[in-house]
């Protein structure tokens, strides 16, 4: 049995470590936040169900359709998306793309990551800085100049940015460490506000949601959130609209991660969300009761890590989306998947 580092507890994080704690290894994972789930973030506000992360859940292989299944409360969204261009001109979506389910979860799609989790050794608000090598195991180092070790492998699940910056601090074999942090140059990622908007009464509308195509609108995606089940009071209206890059980038320091419009006024940047937002639904709903902004600075990759991230150097591992170079849960869970194969098979070659 080995003892294994996990780096980050959204889903590739976590769906390795249930590989490799089911393959028999000590698996720690060290987790920066007070929660599960990484990017998918589900949040509680006034009562409603905020998805202020991943929206849906895809699953194309007979793999991830058993944990989708093995969660025991998933839901297929039958509302289609549909797509809308630069002028705000909307049109029925890709029929191909609706016919496949669209899994949600009553109670929030952090769901899925606390199935994950389920019986795993999870440190939570431990935010890894380095790793320090000691013969030919790792030490962990934590911002509170807390040492966890020792470690026969580490995957590193951050997004790239993170673990770019955990590699440049650590004492690894030079070649490694250099060839690890040029396989995460590539990788990049487009920023996103989302903003929840939710109304005293709701829209009759046709989609679920809607996705800017030619990327020239302030809003990249918009999502009718009461017609997921349980998410939203009877009678009210929950938007999510996830701002595009240029957007969110002109307005960062604008939108504090908090609630809005609770008997204090709108910040100009949320009444412009509004008002994009109804201009896109096509119908008054009256000012928003409330507004709950969360920022992403690396919300979806466009461009994937080379193959030293992939394949591994000296016993440290990289997983997560930036493996596909696309910002999709699926995605990430098969990279944790695929890494934890990888770290088995590592492991087995040192024993
Ligand atoms: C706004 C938005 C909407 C999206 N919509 C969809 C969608 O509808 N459908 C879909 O399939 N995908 C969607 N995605 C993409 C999807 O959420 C991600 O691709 C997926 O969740 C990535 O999982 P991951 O495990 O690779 O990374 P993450 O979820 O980012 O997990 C990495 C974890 O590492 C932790 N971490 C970082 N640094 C450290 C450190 N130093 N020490 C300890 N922990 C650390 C982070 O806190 C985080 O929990 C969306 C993403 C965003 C941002």
């Amino acid at each position: 049995m080995a003892q294994i580092a996990i780096i980050g507890a959204g889903v590739a994080g976590l769906a390795a470590g249930r590989e490799l704690t089911r393959a028999g290894h000590s698996v720690t994972i060290f987790e920066q936040s007070r929660v599960l789930g990484g990017r998918i973030a589900t949040r509680h506000v006034a009562g409603f169900v905020v998805e202020h992360g991943a929206q849906l859940v895809k699953a194309p292989t007979g793999a991830l359709q058993a944990l989708i299944e093995e969660t025991g409360d998933a839901h297929d969204l039958l509302g289609p998306v549909w797509v809308f261009d630069g002028e705000g001109q909307v049109s029925p979506g890709d029929p191909a793309f609706n016919l496949e389910p669209k899994w949600v979860w009553p109670g929030g799609n952090a769901i899925l990551a606390d199935h994950l989790a389920r019986g795993l050794n999870i440190h939570l608000e431990t935010t890894i800085t380095a790793l320090r090598r000691t013969g030919s195991s790792y030490d962990l180092l934590d911002d509170a100049g807390d040492v966890e070790g020792r470690f026969a492998a580490v995957l590193l699940t951050a997004p790239a940015p993170q673990a770019t910056a955990i590699l440049s601090a650590s004492d690894l074999e030079p070649g490694a460490r250099s060839e690890l942090l040029a396989a995460l140059a590539p990788v990049r990622y487009r920023r996103c506000i989302s903003l929840a908007l939710a109304y005293a009464r709701r829209p009759e509308l046709p989609w679920y949601a809607l996705v800017n195509i030619d990327r020239h609108h302030p809003i990249a995606w918009l999502a009718c959130e009461h017609t997921k089940p349980g998410h939203v009071p009877a009678g009210y209206a929950l938007l999510i609209a996830q701002m595009g890059p240029a957007w969110s980038e002109t307005r960062w320091d604008a939108l504090a991660k908090e609630a809005y419009g609770v008997g204090v006024p709108l910040p100009q940047a949320a009444a412009e969300a509004h008002a994009l937002t109804l201009a896109l639904v096509g119908e008054d709903l009256g000012e928003p009761l409330w507004v709950d902004a969360h920022r992403w600075r690396s919300a979806l990759c466009d461009a994937p890590c080379g193959a030293a991230a992939r394949e591994g150097r000296a016993g440290v591992y990289l997983a997560g989306d930036m493996e596909h170079g696309q910002g999709r849960v699926h995605l990430a869970l098969e990279s944790g998947w695929a890494a934890a194969r990888r770290m088995l098979a590592g492991l087995g070659r040192e024993s």
